[in-house]
């Protein structure tokens, strides 16, 4: 098929040059520069780079690059991207078979297996019948290389539709256990679908990913220091930390790897050879944050994430066989700025109030649950401490009422929890509002650059994804 990007490949290598590096440059060093070089790129795609923002409502997109250029003195890689001439942009249509709003695991494998299931299955269909999933029709029919790369667990939903069969998605054992020489390198969270002593089949399933070859990482510096091909790095039991909690505390940076640092291990194996290669990486916690109602835990995700396609676009405009993608699976909580104070004056300055956060509130309520003395008192002073905000009384009253499960006005259901509460009460300083806290029906963004991007323009259904895939790379 023709592609466009082909006339303006050159375009599209320059303004990667100097666009996104601020959080990669650390990571780019060790890859030559671009070649000013006459050459067009080659139409044929060696390999995909699937970009994942889990649960990342289009208006995500906004807020992130208002933060961005809040915290960082600098605007957001996929606000670029969507803006050079040279990138296709569109629209993913991400219903499931049994609903409008999707969850992860139908619409991973809507993308893996190439069919609408429903919501809670991973690449198996209503009737029960297991789908093939993506990554092993790749093995079968030849040399391609397979990653999943994610800060949640490595068997979460959305790395398991390019790689796995299950009637449910909770089944993570048996998730891990169908990765075994169908995936190359996999790295995140989820040592424990591993680990003998945790698995329900007691299987040293870690020992067979050993001898199969695969170097077995647990700490930021195994990753950083590792030369081995197939890698099996999980760093944590459960999800990796929210970055904003990451971030300030150094003993978890030292152990963690970054999203970045992450994907790069992952694409730098690809690199050499010939073989085709499928590469996903999933910022898998904007998905969670939403669901929390935590915007300050969300942005600082969306913010890793996109650090992560600045490093995976750097690589990849220094070649012209690979695809990036960039897209979610569905929206979550859709999350806004809304107008504050007269004629709106007071909006920004509402927004600038979370660069001030420095918890996620998975930290807050598990600080709350530890905490001895449990009082109104004592849940103002924990929301001051890492929000800086004081909420007024009767909004600490309803939280804590809420917390201690006594019943509370219900204006709005999905809000009737702690997190939705607090979401409220804390968009009332900053001015961000959510619908709720589940998944939404809104189509996603899809950015792609490199060789037949085009095949990305307009509206795509995510079901649709899986025939491109496997056009490109089968
Ligand atoms: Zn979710």
């Amino acid at each position: 098929m023709n592609d466009p990007n082909d006339t303006v490949g050159l375009a599209r290598r320059d303004w990667l040059k100097t666009a996104c590096l601020g959080g990669a440059a650390g990571f780019l060093a060790s890859y030559p520069a671009v070649a000013e070089t006459t050459a067009v790129p080659a139409k044929k795609v060696r390999g995909v780079v699937f970009m994942v923002s889990d649960g990342m409502s289009p208006g995500v997109l906004t807020l992130a690059e208002a933060y961005s250029k809040l915290t960082r003195k600098r605007g957001t890689c996929w606000w670029q991207l969507i803006n050079e001439r040279s990138s296709s942009r569109g629209l993913m249509d991400t219903a499931s078979a049994n609903s409008m709003v999707t969850d992860s695991a139908a619409a991973a494998s809507a993308w893996g297996g190439g069919q609408r299931i429903h919501n809670g299955a991973i690449n198996t269909d209503p009737t029960g019948k297991a789908i093939t999933p993506i990554a092993a029709l790749l093995k079968q029919s030849g040399s391609a290389r397979i990653g999943l790369v994610t800060t949640a667990t490595v068997t979460h939903a959305t790395p398991a539709g390019f790689a796995a069969s299950v009637p449910s998605r909770g089944s993570e054992d048996a998730i891990a256990t169908q990765y075994l020489n169908r995936v190359d390198v996999i790295l995140g969270g989820g040592s424990a679908f591993f680990d003998p002593k945790i698995r329900s089949d007691h299987k040293d399933l870690s020992g067979d990913f050993e001898k199969a070859g695969y170097q077995i990482l647990r700490q930021r510096d195994e990753l950083t220091a590792s030369a081995s091909e197939k890698l099996l790095g999980t760093f944590t039991r459960g999800h990796l930390p929210f970055s904003i909690d990451r971030d300030r505390n150094p003993k978890l940076a030292a152990r963690v790897p970054t999203l970045t640092e992450m994907a790069q291990a992952a694409l730098s194996r690809f690199l050499t050879g010939d073989q085709p290669f499928l590469l996903q990486v999933e910022g898998a916690r904007i998905d969670h944050a939403a669901h929390l109602n935590d915007i300050g835990g969300l942005l600082g995700e969306q913010l890793a994430f996109d650090d992560a396609l600045a490093a995976v676009l750097e690589i990849a405009a220094g070649r012209d066989d690979i695809l990036v993608i960039a897209t979610s699976d569905h929206g979550n909580a859709n999350p806004g700025l809304n107008g504050m104070g007269a004629g709106y004056s007071e909006s920004t300055q509402h927004f600038e109030r979370i660069a001030r956060f420095n918890a996620s509130h998975e930290r807050i309520f598990a600080e709350w649950n530890k905490l001895k003395k449990r009082d109104t008192e004592e849940l103002s002073a924990l929301i001051t401490n890492h929000l800086q905000l004081s909420l007024k009384p009767r909004e600490i009253e309803a939280l804590y009422e809420i917390l201690n499960e006594r019943k509370v006005v219900e204006w709005n259901h999905q809000l009737v929890k702690p997190e939705g509460l607090l979401g409220q009460f804390i968009g009332n300083h900053t001015g961000i509002g959510w619908t709720g806290t589940t998944h939404t029906t809104d189509p996603t963004l899809i950015t792609a650059t490199g060789p037949q991007s085009a095949r990305f323009a307009g509206m795509v259904k995510n079901s649709d994804v899986f025939g491109h895939l496997m056009e490109m790379l089968g």
